[in-house]
């Protein structure tokens, strides 16, 4: 039986909790998602064999402006080995048969598709066609109007950007029987590796007339007038929409297989830790996972490209993840064919590489209006090329794991999720970048022991949401000798998104919540316990402060039993005006901002929200204490240590035959906002690198300065010096 296959009876079950005066209550139904990082299936030699991407997204008049040629001879000068050429669905660009598939007005009676198919065959590149559901015309309206999304008002929805087109219900027969067609043709024609799916998964709540009458099928429910996790009809509705979106992909996937048994669906992906949409279920479907994180905008940080690799790696087992980029800028105004500095488009491609990513190249039109990036892709996939044995990146050494959780996202976010969940784990990822500590992230669903036996130290960031199941779990690993970190409100929600009496990991932390919480607190401080600790690690960099700030919002709790060292009291607020008022009420109290207990793994938890603070204000003084609590929690030699100047994303990977370290500099004025300019070297950067047990260096070399360095054996470590670094540098050890 299909697992997520929702019977009307296990809806009604499901939403009947939510309408018995629990708000947020409502039960997840029984074996919607599963447990398992992947499917059965290893992963086809056309996905796991392709390190450097190339997607061509023609646009309507191409046929007859752009260049095929051009194009073809760039993928052979940078090296590309895998391809994404724009097939069909909005636009088709090669002769379909099927109605209402609209063919290029520009295509007359060319093959466009299937000419670039043809060069790229001939360079031995995987081959992926690219579909895009999500808008169509007035003569398919016409003769379709159940096609066609519809608001809540009753209305067909117009295109929000291309007025004359309407957009696709996502959830009906535009997509099960139509675009099913296409695929299938699209498949019959040309016989390529797979099909890949752009903006596929819909555009909100549809009322058409079909999502109407399934849903009610489903759920026996009208559907949500508002997007609000607090409304049971919009939870259910979300445990259908997923439950559609898969199937649709389930279909299809095998109608395409029917076809070509060696092909395969690949969805577009992007933000894991908040879509809507569970990162397991998807990584099932897909023999390779594309994140689609095409540049910065906005406020986003350079290593931000680093985080969603490593939100796709914790799901992905050994499946290839790719780094779909962009050359232009990414912000709301959606300047679609414009081009980024080379110095973005480089530090964005360099650092995504460096958390193990295979690069994807992203250009919206064959007829280029600004050929400004061309040069700088084409060196960095040459050299990407040339060095392409040690960047396969088979395993991370990162022994500390960050958790992300899908269903705090949803059950405790909510509207709110990046406010009261994403700036949490933020806050921790900034902080380790600072602080030059390996690590990786963690999915919330995969805490067996198998799956968190390579990490020392698991780090919750508000993880508000978790399962009795999820606690043993955690309870198992620090039984098992790891340590946890955790923050805030984490593990007093239930999978329900309900809230607990006590937070479920109350025996773990030594701690009870009191039941009441406490702000925003203004002016409020911490005290640093240096009389009672003379020389405690957790002061490091520290030991001249007699306080730093607090936080922002706490939880009041109070121990089981007294703790054997309470380094950091709380300094309760004082009012911040008018200025003759500004004195502390309390100089010193017992209570504790930092519990530190030493099971047979350790476990640290703060009651306050210093990781969303630290994202918010960035103070040096949280970095510190944040830093001094994960060295503490690790209690052992980390992975590697860099002393030097600068900020750096620094990961280390076990490769077949070799170790590979990758430094990149993010130091740059720019960093928290706007595009590189160019690049400030650092250096020199001093290096330790503990090795695998077992392991021997023979040889090291830098990647990008081209040149063998010495090394020197400490013991169980290696020590070398990288002398400067210009945007990146990678360390290759032969192993
Ligand atoms: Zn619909």
């Amino acid at each position: 039986m299909n697992p997520l296959s929702l019977t009307r009876r296990e809806f009604l079950q499901s939403t009947a909790a939510a309408g018995s005066g629990a708000a947020v209550a409502h039960v997840v139904p029984a074996g919607l998602f599963s447990q398992t990082t992947s499917g059965a299936e290893p992963v086809p030699a056309w996905a796991s064999k392709p390190m450097r991407w190339m997607q061509l997204t023609l646009v309507e008049d191409d046929p007859i402006h752009y260049d095929p040629a051009f194009w073809l001879d760039y993928c052979r000068r940078t090296k590309s080995d895998g391809i994404c050429l724009s097939g069909g669905g909005c636009v088709a660009y090669y002769p379909t048969q099927i109605p209402f598939h609209h063919r290029s007005a520009w295509l007359g009676g060319r093959d466009v598709l299937g000419e670039l198919i043809t060069g790229c065959r001939k360079m031995d590149m995987t081959i992926l066609v690219r579909t895009d559901p999500h808008a169509t015309y007035d003569d398919t309206k016409a003769a379709h109007p159940d096609w066609i999304a519809v608001d809540a008002e009753g209305n067909p929805r117009r295109h929000w950007a291309s007025p004359e087109m309407w957009v696709t219900c996502a959830y009906g027969p535009y997509n099960f029987e139509f675009m099913t067609a296409v695929h299938k043709e699209i498949m019959a024609r040309y016989r390529v590796d797979g099909l890949f799916h752009n903006r596929w998964d819909g555009n909100g709540i549809c009322y058409c007339v079909h999502c109407v009458e399934n849903f009610r099928a489903a759920a026996g429910l009208d559907l949500p007038r508002a997007a609000s996790m607090q409304d049971p009809s919009y939870r259910a509705w979300q445990y259908w929409r997923q439950e559609r979106l898969l199937s649709l992909l389930d279909l299809w996937n095998s109608e395409i297989r029917a076809i070509n048994p060696a092909s395969h669906d690949v969805p577009n992906g992007g933000n894991v830790a908040l879509s809507s949409i569970d990162a397991l279920e998807i990584t099932r479907r897909a023999p390779m996972l594309v994140a689609d994180r095409q540049a910065r905008s906005g406020l986003a940080e350079p290593w931000l490209i680093g985080k969603v690799a490593k939100e796709h790696r914790a799901v992905a087992g050994d499946k290839p993840i790719i780094g779909l980029f962009g050359v232009g800028l990414e912000e709301k105004y959606r300047w679609k064919d414009s081009v980024a500095s080379n110095a973005e488009i480089r530090i964005w491609v360099v650092d995504a590489i460096a958390n193990g990513m295979r690069p994807w190249c992203s250009k919206f039109s064959g007829t280029l209006h600004d050929e400004r990036w061309l040069k700088g892709v084409e060196d960095l996939y040459n050299w990407a090329a040339r060095n392409e044995t040690y960047l396969t990146h088979t395993q991370p050494l990162a022994r500390v794991g960050v958790v992300y959780s899908q269903q705090t996202a949803w059950y405790y976010g909510g509207e709110q999720a990046a406010a009261k969940v994403e700036n949490y784990g933020l806050g921790w990822y900034q902080a380790l970048v600072e602080s030059r500590i390996a690590f990786e992230m963690v999915h919330d669903r995969l805490l067996d022991s198998a799956e968190l036996a390579r990490f020392k130290v698991l780090i919750l960031p508000n993880i508000a949401v978790l399962s009795d199941k999820q606690c043993d779990e955690l309870r198992a690993f620090v039984a098992g000798g790891g340590s946890l970190i955790a923050t805030h409100e984490t593990s007093l929600y239930d999978e329900q998104g309900t809230r607990r009496k006590n937070l479920a990991l109350a025996d773990l932390f030594g701690v009870d919540w009191t039941g009441k919480s406490e702000g925003p607190m203004q002016n409020s401080y911490i005290r640093l316990e240096h009389d009672a600790l003379p020389n405690s690690p957790l002061f490091a960099g520290l030991e001249d402060a007699p306080r730093i700030i607090n936080g922002v919002s706490r939880l009041e709790v109070v121990p089981r039993q007294p703790f054997a060292e309470t380094p950091f009291t709380l300094i309760p607020s004082y009012p911040d005006l008018p200025m003759e008022k500004v004195y502390p009420r309390t100089a010193k109290t017992d209570v504790s901002c930092l519990y530190l207990r030493e099971a047979v793994g350790r476990v640290a938890y703060f009651p306050f929200d210093i990781d969303r603070t630290f994202w918010e204000v960035l103070s040096a003084d949280h970095l510190k204490m944040m830093r001094n609590t994960v060295r503490w929690a690790l209690n052992e030699a980390p992975v590697f240590e860099v002393d030097g100047p600068g900020l750096l994303d620094v990961t280390a990977w076990r490769n077949p035959g070799s170790i590979t370290m990758h430094l990149v500099n993010l130091t740059n004025p720019m960093t928290m906002k706007g595009p590189y300019r160019n690049f400030f070297p650092v250096g020199p950067q001093t290096v330790n690198l503990e090795l695998p047990a077992g392991v021997e260096a023979r040889a090291a070399r830098l990647l990008v300065a081209d040149k063998a360095i010495s090394v020197e054996r400490k013991g169980s470590a290696i020590g070398f010096v990288v002398p400067s670094v210009l945007d990146h540098e990678v360390v290759a050890i032969d192993i």
